[in-house]
């Protein structure tokens, strides 16, 4: 299987960000899971790691807002220009907004920090110097395993990192800047029609921001409940698409404490509504922080469990792309991200 990898990834390392309740800890969304999740490929006799193609900015501009393409691709500069200590004060490691915009004063400011709180979700997308380098290279690994993919390969992986499923058309949030998943699906929507299932513990907000009035791109997210769980504003069942899109949306929200069990039957109602949708591509948002044992997860699929979703998901028999998202857990990470993929194989 093609393994689509960038080293551009180790650029992107902000140090912290802030939990609810204002409480600031080290970052979850480390370097060393993209090493890990390498690490354990590169003991498969079946996984051949490749560099992404640079496939520039279209594919990316195809999806995201270009305001917001260009607040990322700029801010780190702007930052430094702004304010003397910033990059190497404690405090000031990374820009992080204090303020965030109402959805009823939506006026994009002028200032950084302005921009910053207009394009920001949240306090888990901290941005350093390398972060927009790393953001390209993800997109370009879910592009290049796409473009496996649609030349023939049954399956290709993107190894992306900083993930994605949390970036909307004009957002960061939750550890993503660019929504890898979903400019890999919007790529392959011009070759035919495309089912993108997400499978992160997370409701996949931006995913269903980008396609929620698309009726040629299906999208599925299996997540824990929004009612108790970031991302809260995104996720519920009701939400069914809108528009044109009306039907082609569809959450499972499910409560904590899930067991492989519930969870597979959960998937195999996902996996009906993608069959009646006959798609000619599928983009898997694989995150593993379903996983029993994540430090930032409350549902409990086994190991063995996610090698069975792998294997009900494979049995689609679809061309399929399959994207790094989160997963946490960083001792486990790697064997169960080939637990995943080896179905696939
Ligand atoms: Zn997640």
């Amino acid at each position: 299987m093609k393994i689509f990898y960038s080293t551009a990834h180790l650029r992107h390392a902000p140090t912290f960000e802030v939990f609810d309740g204002g409480v600031r800890v080290p970052i979850f969304e480390v370097p060393e899971r993209a090493t890990r999740i390498l690490a354990a490929l590169q003991q498969t006799d079946w996984a051949e790691i490749l560099p992404p193609d640079d496939f520039g900015l279209d594919p990316i501009l195809a999806v995201h807002d270009r305001g917001y393409v260009e607040f990322l691709a700029s801010a780190w500069t702007e930052w430094l220009a702004t304010d003397p200590e910033a990059g190497t004060a404690a405090d000031k490691s990374a820009l992080l907004p204090a303020t965030f915009a109402l959805r009823n004063q939506a006026r994009r400011p002028a200032s950084l920090l302005g921009r910053a709180g207009y394009y920001m979700m949240d306090l888990s997308a901290p941005i350093v110097e390398g972060t927009y380098a790393a953001a390209l290279a993800s997109a370009n690994c879910a592009l290049s395993a796409a473009q496996a993919v649609e030349a023939g390969e049954r399956a290709a992986f993107a190894l992306c990192r900083p993930p994605g499923h949390h970036a909307g058309v004009s957002n960061c949030g939750g550890y993503c800047y660019f929504n890898n998943a979903a400019i890999a699906a919007n790529w392959l929507s011009s070759k035919g029609k495309v089912a993108l299932l997400d499978i992160d513990y997370h409701a996949g907000n931006g995913t269903q921001d980008i396609f929620y009035e698309r009726a040629d791109v299906l999208t599925i997210s299996i997540h824990a409940d929004p009612a108790f769980e970031y991302p809260h504003f995104s996720g519920y069942a009701d939400q069914h698409g809108a528009g044109a899109g009306l039907g082609f949306h569809h959450n499972f929200p499910l409560p904590s404490g899930t067991d492989d069990t519930a969870y597979l039957e959960t998937l195999n109602h996902a996996l009906d509504l993608i069959r009646e949708f006959a798609p000619s591509y599928l983009v898997i948002s694989a995150g593993m922080d379903i996983y029993t044992n994540d430090p930032l997860g409350k549902i409990k699929v086994s190991h063995e469990g996610i090698a069975e979703i792998g294997r009900r998901i494979a049995k689609l028999n679809l061309p399929s792309v399959v994207v790094m998202e989160g997963g946490y857990n960083n001792e486990a990470l790697g064997g169960n991200v080939v637990a995943f993929l080896v179905t696939f194989t």
